[in-house]
Parts: C-alpha cells; structure tokens; sequence
C-alpha cells in the first residue's frame, strides 16, 4: 500500500468549507483542442467546491483510503522541519499544487527513497527539479490542460485592467473619491494595440483567440508554428523569439514553461527593447522575468504596468518588492485554481491516481518525465539543463 503526500495551501481565513457560491458548475466534454476532461472512474467532491486547500484534500480521501492506501495532507511544506519533509522520506507519491507549490529539489527528491510519482494538481512541474526526477527514475505528471482557460481568461482580465487603468480607478471609487483625471491620465483604449504572446501553447492560443475580437493586432513566438491555419484565422505576426517580437509591442503575456531557456528572459535587455510604456503580464512564472528589473523598469516609465500572479518564492515574503512597486496589478497565484479548474485538476489528479495504481500508463499528454527521460507534455514543452 503507498503512502501519498498531498501539499495544499492552508484554508480559508473564515473557517472550512466557505459557503457555496453557486450551484453547480458549467458542464464541458472536451477542451477547446478535442482532449476529453479528466475521466476518473467517480469523483467524491461537489463540483463548485473548494477543494484545493488543506480541508478540500482535493476530494482524495475516500478513494485512497478505500483502496488502502495512506492519505497525508499538509500546507507545511518549507523548511527542514516542515512536515513536508518528515513525510517525504517514506512517500511513494507527492502531490502539489504550483499556487503552493512544495518544491522538490535535488536534496529533497535524494531523501525521498520510496519516491515514484511527483503529481501536479495543475499546470507547470517547475517546482520539481526535473534533472534530479530523470536521474532517480521518478516519474513527473500533471493534469494538462485542467486550468489553460482559467489562465487565458485571466491575462485577458489583466490586459484589460492594467491598459484601462480599472485598479487605481477602483481604489477612488472605494476611498470615496470622484478624481476622474487621476484615473483616466494613465487609461487607453486596446483597441489597435499590438499584442504578443511569448508561447502559443493552450493558454497563449486562447489568449489570442479571445483578444482577436477587440481589433488588436496580433503577434506570438514559440519553439513550434501554428499551422498556417490558424495564422491565417487570427491574422497572426510570427516572429524567431521574444527578443524579435517584443520591440513590436504594446502589450506582451508570457506563457511558456519555467525551464532552462525561459528563466530570466525579461531581463534588463529584453525589456530596453520594449516599446515605451509598454505592458507586461506574466502569469507563467515568477522566475522567467528578473525581479529587480521589473521594478526598475516600472519605476523608470519603460513599462507602464506589470500584471500576474505568479513569483518566487510562494508563498512570496511579505517585503517581495513587487507587492509595492507602481503600476501592478499582481495577486498571490490564483488564476489557475478558480473553483471551475479545482473540479479539473482534482479529477484529473484521481485519473492518474487510478492509473499508477493499477499500473497502466498514464495518458501521454499528463507526462512531463517518465522512463528517465522528458516525456509525452514533457517532452514538447521542457528543455533540460544537460
Ligand atoms: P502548453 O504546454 O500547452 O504550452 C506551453 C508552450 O510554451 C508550448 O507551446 C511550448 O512550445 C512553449 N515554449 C516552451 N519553451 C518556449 C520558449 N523558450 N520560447 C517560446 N515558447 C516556448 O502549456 P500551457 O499553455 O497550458 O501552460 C503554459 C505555462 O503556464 C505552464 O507551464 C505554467 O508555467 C503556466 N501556468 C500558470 C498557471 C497559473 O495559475 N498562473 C496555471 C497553468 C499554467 P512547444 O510545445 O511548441 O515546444
């Protein structure tokens, strides 16, 4: 019988369970490429329910212990004393979600002897040394797609808010205030825009298609093309990289993967050769963009706004400069884990679940490192550092 390791983030500061806000949850079959959703063989949870934070156990319980397994939850995940690292030692499997992610280095993933399956209950394995997986033969899989709309909805709501000004707007109304200079004197139309995405994987696909009818223009880079089709649909700019692509500009959302080639592109550099007052949202991941140069970059006018959800550490520390720098509209990382992708993920975290069990494969499209080597989602979208 496995002993399972679950890392979710702590409760509601009002207690658990938070009432349900709605009644149920839109029905989806497939996502927007033809993948069907996650197929457990049941679900033991409401959809509609927070199931991502200690309490929620991803709705894992019943089934783990029914089937005679060992259930461990905790949101204690830094530090060696962590209760994290007292139950890793003799763990069979981890489970993490990246808005809390528990980060498996090299050290940890050594102690970790029993140790063959690190679970994603989300999109995004970068808080599993990938390297260290491939040498220990730990397989490394996540619920591709579960939260890619999520996402996407949610750059498009930061390109709007950052663009138009709506937070510090917001703020006046709140305090009491009716300073309409204030607010419009940084706000602007999208419309016309030049808008690029640095990867057209799930996420910045939809975050293309979901902009096309505000009239922008659109560009993207990506290690693979669209088909032309698709190009030709959205009338879509192509461009070798970022480096290419980001001078043509007014807006940018990062959507790539955290590995090798994407940690610290917006560097200093990179963002110089941004257009003038420029926006930037990265909801991919904290790292991929250099802390201090945003903040200077913001601070100097060369990017009029910064927008995510995503940093690093997380939870961030409470003096991480980018909770004061001017211009933002971050939030703690919360855009991939809406009650809506919560019903995905802990689906989808049962289904594989099921299949390492009943040692079957797992579906390809969920592999990130399998076999000691990239794999299935793994292998399209990572690189190594080797
Ligand atoms: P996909 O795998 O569908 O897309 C990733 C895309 O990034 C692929 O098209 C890939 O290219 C491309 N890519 C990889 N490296 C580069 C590079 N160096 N330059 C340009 N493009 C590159 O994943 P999703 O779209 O679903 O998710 C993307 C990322 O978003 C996740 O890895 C995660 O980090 C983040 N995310 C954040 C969430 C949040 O809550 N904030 C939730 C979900 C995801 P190709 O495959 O063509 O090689």
């Amino acid at each position: 019988m496995a002993k399972v390791l679950c890392v979710l983030y702590p409760d509601p500061a009002g207690g658990y369970p938070p009432p349900l806000v709605r009644d149920g949850l839109p029905h989806l079959e497939r996502y927007p490429d033809g993948q069907t959703l996650p197929t457990p063989s049941a679900i033991d949870f409401t959809p509609g329910a927070l199931l991502g934070s200690v309490s929620g156990e991803l709705g894992l319980r019943r089934f783990l212990e029914g089937a005679g397994h060992e259930l461990v939850v905790t949101s204690d995940k830094d530090g060696e004393d962590s209760e994290f690292d007292r139950h890793l030692v003799d763990a069979d499997v981890v489970i993490s979600q990246p808005f809390w992610p528990a980060y498996l280095t090299p050290e940890r993933i050594a102690k970790a002897k029993n140790l063959k399956l690190a679970l994603t209950a989300g999109i995004g394995s970068d808080h599993v040394d990938l390297d260290a997986a491939i040498e220990a033969g730990v397989t490394v899989a996540e619920v591709t797609y579960c939260n890619s709309i999520s996402v996407a909805e949610h750059v498009v709501m930061m390109i709007l808010s950052l663009v138009r000004n709506y937070l510090p707007s917001n703020r006046i109304a709140s305090e009491g205030g009716w300073d309409i200079a204030d607010c419009t004197a940084r706000a602007f139309d999208v419309e016309g825009m030049d808008v690029g995405t640095v990867a057209a994987g799930r996420i910045g696909l939809a975050v293309l298609r979901r902009l096309a009818p505000f009239d922008v223009r659109l560009h993207y880079t990506d290690r693979h093309r669209l088909p032309a089709q698709t190009e030709k649909e959205l009338n879509l700019t192509f461009h070798e990289s970022a480096a290419d692509m980001v001078p043509h500009c007014d807006v940018v959302t990062v959507n790539a993967p955290l590995h090798p080639e994407t940690r610290g592109l917006f560097n200093n550099q990179l963002l110089s050769t941004m257009r003038r007052g420029a926006y930037l949202i990265n909801t991919a991941r904290g790292l991929i963009a250099d802390r201090d140069a945003i903040v200077r970059a913001l601070e100097s006018g060369q990017l009029a706004g910064y927008a995510g959800d995503v940093w690093y550490p997380q939870p961030a520390p409470a003096d991480h400069p980018w909770r004061t720098m001017p211009h933002h509209g971050m939030t703690p990382h919360i855009s991939g884990s809406t009650l809506s992708a919560q019903a995905r993920y802990a689906a989808g975290t049962r289904e594989i679940l099921e299949s390492f069990f009943a040692g079957t494969a797992l579906r390809d499209e969920y592999l990130i490192v399998d076999g000691g080597k990239l794999a299935g989602a793994g292998a399209h979208s990572y690189s190594t550092s080797s």
